[in-house]
């Protein structure tokens, strides 16, 4: 049998632009329905299992149910998230998972030369970590999409505030970020849950309202930011691992090379 490879679908930022405006007071099923239908198997769920992440999955599986669902195991994920993925997976048995792993080797360098819990040292380290272990991974899948669905909303974080419900991703490749939810309040993305029993992260049962690796999430208090329990002891830092905003923090980048290029020999080349 011939396999039938899909064309890529491209966009310039005139297009999306005029679509983006077009999309802009649309529902989310709406958005999600034009994406699915312009990009096809180009476009992928890329989520945390968060609940913004849990709703677009579960409208799209009702327009797709081969739609293709991408995760990343930083290998530092809460046991109830391991255990929710399984759920996740049997209450949506026909899309396709795609769970992704860091590079070892990216790890190992990393690890031998700051340790395994460095994101606790230094913001610079903690976005390394981020990098190595979340970012990398997602870089990889993303090359290989037209597209991409988020869990992203407007009132999430002031890093957010204007993000549009279809964008160029320009620091992937200028690929279309969809971000159907764009406009949704918190209590929309739980009225959603609540009414088409859609399966949730346990975590959020015990106070969570972002979650994210163990060691790097906790509980919130009551007032509290709702982002305000990832890395809860940074201080004037993004509540970002770098995939959504581009981090600039001098430090960083350097180490960065200074490891991929470690982790895959080619400072030993030189
Ligand atoms: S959230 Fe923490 S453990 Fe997870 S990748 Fe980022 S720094 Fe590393």
């Amino acid at each position: 049998m011939v396999e039938q490879v899909q064309q890529r679908v491209v966009f310039d930022d005139l297009e999306i632009g005029e679509i983006a405006v077009e999309l802009d007071d649309k529902e989310p099923q709406d958005v999600i329905a034009w994406a699915l239908e312009t990009f096809g198997d180009r476009i992928a769920v890329v989520t945390a299992l968060q609940a913004e992440g849990m709703v677009v999955l579960d409208m799209a599986y009702r327009l797709k149910p081969d739609i293709r669902v991408i995760t990343v195991d930083t290998g530092r994920l809460p046991q109830e998230t391991y255990e929710f993925l399984d759920r996740v997976r049997e209450h949506y048995p026909d899309a396709r998972f795609e769970v992704l792993f860091p590079d070892y080797r990216e790890v190992e360098v990393m690890v031998r030369k700051h340790g395994v819990n460095l994101f606790y040292k230094a913001v610079p380290l903690r976005l390394l970590c981020c990098h190595i272990r979340k970012v990398r991974p997602l870089l990889r899948a993303l090359q290989n999409l037209d597209a991409w669905f988020t869990g992203l909303r407007r009132e999430q974080w002031a890093s957010r505030a204007n993000i549009k419900k279809v964008e160029l991703d320009h620091d992937h490749g200028g690929i279309v970020k969809v971000n159907a939810l764009a406009d949704w309040t918190k209590e929309e993305v739980w009225d959603y849950i609540r009414a088409n029993n859609v399966p949730y992260h346990p975590l959020y049962d015990k106070g969570y309202t972002s979650i994210g690796c163990a060691p790097c999430t906790r509980s919130i208090q009551p007032g509290e930011d709702d982002r305000a329990g990832r890395w809860w002891w940074e201080t004037n830092a993004p509540k970002e691992c770098g995939i959504h905003c581009p981090i600039e923090t001098g430090g960083f980048e350097h180490e960065v090379h200074a490891i991929l290029g470690e982790a895959h020999g080619h400072l030993e080349e030189k």
